[in-house]
C-alpha cells in the first residue's frame, strides 16, 4: 500500500475489508470453504485467484488477509503470510527457501526452538549452519561467503538483550547474494525499522507484542511478493501451517493498540532499569536504553528507545533469585513476553534450562539472571514491587 499514513493510522485502518453490512468491527470469517457461483469460477479461481478471492483456508481467508495487509503496511513490506505460531513462521521462512548443500548463517544466541530448527531439523536435511557472535561484525565477515544463501538472528537477542547491527550484516549479507531473515520479536515492529535497514524477509511471533495480552499463538512472515507468493506460500499452504481466522481477528485487535502499548511499556521499563541500577543484590542491569549497555549507541540508532524488557542478575545466585520472584505481589512468575502483565522469568531453570553449562556461560545465561518483560501497570507500582522483592531475597 503506497498511503502515507502514521503507524498509528495503519495500525487502527489498514487492511480493514467490510462485508455488505458495512459493519465497523472486523469480522471474522470462519470458514475453510468458499462457495462458488458456477463450475466455471471454480475453475478459474484454482487457476489463478485473485485478490479477494479465496479457495481453502489453509491458504487464505478474508479475516486472515486483513491482518497480513496491516502488519505488511506497517513493516513496509509488499506482503506478508500469517502463520499458526511463531515457530511455524520461523521454520516456514527458512525451510522453504532452502535445500540440501546449501549454507547458512546464523548468530549463536536464539531462542530455543530456533536454535532446534537451525541445529537439528536443517543440517538433517544436508543444509549447513555456521554460528557466530551475533554482535561481532568481523565474526559475519568471515563466515558468510559468496555461497552463502540467507543469514538469521534475532535482531534483540534473549534474554541477554544483545543487539545485532542489522544494517552491517544486511551489506554483510547482500555483498555475497545472501538473504537476510530477521526475527525481530525482541525489538518489536514499533521500534525495530527492520527492512530500512536492509532486511528481506522480517519473522514475528504474534504471541508476544502483537496480541499483547497473551491469549493466542501466531506467526507472520512478512518479505517481497515474489518472496511471499512464490517461495513461502506454497511451502506454507501444502505444510498446514497458515493461521486460523479466529487468530487472524485476535491479532488485527491487537495490533489497533500496538504503538501505544510497546510505547508505554518502553517508558516503563526504562524507569524501572534505571531505579534497579546499582542496587547492591544485584550484579548487573541490561537494558538498551541505559547509557552503561555496551550498545547503547547502536540502540539509540536502530531502536530509537530501549525495548520493553529488562535483564538483571541477582548477586546471590539461585536461592535467591527463587526468593525474590516468589515475593512478587504484582509481575507474574511465567515465560511469555510483550504482554500486558508484567512477568518476570529466571531463563537458567525454564526457557534455557536444556542448554549445556558452557552455552549458558557463553550467553550470560548466570543463576540469579531475571528477564522481566514490562507491562502496562503502572510503572511506580512496579518498581515498589520489585524493590520490596529485592529486600526479601
Ligand atoms: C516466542 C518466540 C518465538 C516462537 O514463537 P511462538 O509463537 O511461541 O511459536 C520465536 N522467536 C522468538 C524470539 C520468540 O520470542
Amino acid at each position: 500500500m503506497t498511503k502515507d499514513w502514521k503507524t498509528r493510522t495503519t495500525l487502527v485502518h489498514e487492511g480493514s475489508r467490510r462485508s455488505q453490512y458495512g459493519e465497523m468491527a472486523e469480522a471474522i470469517f470462519l470458514t475453510q470453504g468458499f462457495a462458488y457461483p458456477d463450475a466455471e469460477t471454480a475453475e478459474a479461481r484454482f487457476i489463478k485467484a485473485g485478490e479477494d478471492e479465496f479457495i481453502y483456508a489453509r491458504y487464505g481467508n478474508p479475516t486472515t488477509r486483513m491482518f497480513e495487509d496491516r502488519i505488511a503496511a506497517l513493516e513496509g513490506t509488499e506482503d506478508a503470510f500469517a502463520t499458526a505460531s511463531g515457530m511455524a513462521a520461523v521454520s516456514g521462512a527458512l525451510t522453504a527457501l532452502l535445500r540440501a548443500g546449501d549454507h547458512v548463517v546464523s548468530a549463536r544466541a536464539l531462542f530455543g526452538s530456533c536454535l532446534y530448527i537451525l541445529e537439528e531439523v536443517l543440517t538433517r536435511f544436508g543444509v549447513k549452519v555456521t554460528f557466530v557472535d551475533g554482535a561481532d561484525l568481523d565474526q559475519w565477515r568471515a563466515a558468510v561467503t559468496p555461497g552463502t544463501k540467507a543469514v538469521f538472528f534475532e535482531s534483540m537477542s534473549n534474554p541477554g538483550l544483545e543487539l545485532v547491527d542489522i544494517r552491517g550484516v544486511a551489506e554483510i549479507a547482500h555483498a555475497a547474494g545472501a538473504l537476510v531473515i530477521v526475527d525481530n520479536v525482541f525489538a518489536t515492529p514499533i521500534f525495530s525499522r527492520a527492512v530500512e535497514q536492509g532486511a528481506d524477509v522480517i519473522v514475528y511471533s504474534t504471541t508476544k507484542h502483537i496480541d499483547g495480552q497473551g491469549r493466542a499463538l501466531g506467526g507472520v512472515v512478512c518479505g517481497t511478493r515474489d518472496y511471499i507468493r512464490k517461495v513461502l506460500e506454497p511451502y506454507m499452504k501444502h505444510t498446514g501451517g497458515s493461521m486460523s481466522p479466529f487468530t487472524a481477528w485476535l491479532m488485527l485487535n491487537g495490533m489497533v493498540t500496538l504503538d501505544l502499548r510497546c510505547r508505554a511499556m518502553a517508558e516503563s521499563a526504562l524507569k524501572i532499569a534505571t531505579a534497579l541500577e546499582g542496587h547492591p543484590k544485584l550484579s548487573r542491569v541490561i537494558y538498551p536504553g541505559l547509557t552503561s549497555h555496551p550498545q547503547h549507541d547502536l540502540a539509540k540508532a536502530q531502536l530509537g528507545a530501549g525495548g520493553t524488557l529488562v535483564t538483571f542478575d541477582i548477586a546471590a545466585g539461585k536461592e535467591a533469585a527463587f526468593r525474590f520472584m516468589n515475593a512478587l505481589t504484582i509481575a507474574k512468575i511465567s515465560n511469555n513476553l510483550g504482554d500486558a502483565k508484567t512477568i518476570a522469568t529466571h531463563p537458567d531453570t525454564t526457557t534455557h534450562q536444556r542448554l549445556p553449562q558452557e552455552q549458558k556461560d557463553a550467553l550470560g545465561i548466570s543463576k540469579g539472571l531475571i528477564r522481566l518483560s514490562v507491562g502496562l501497570e503502572d510503572a511506580g507500582d512496579l518498581v515498589a514491587d520489585l524493590m520490596q522483592a529485592l529486600d526479601a531475597a
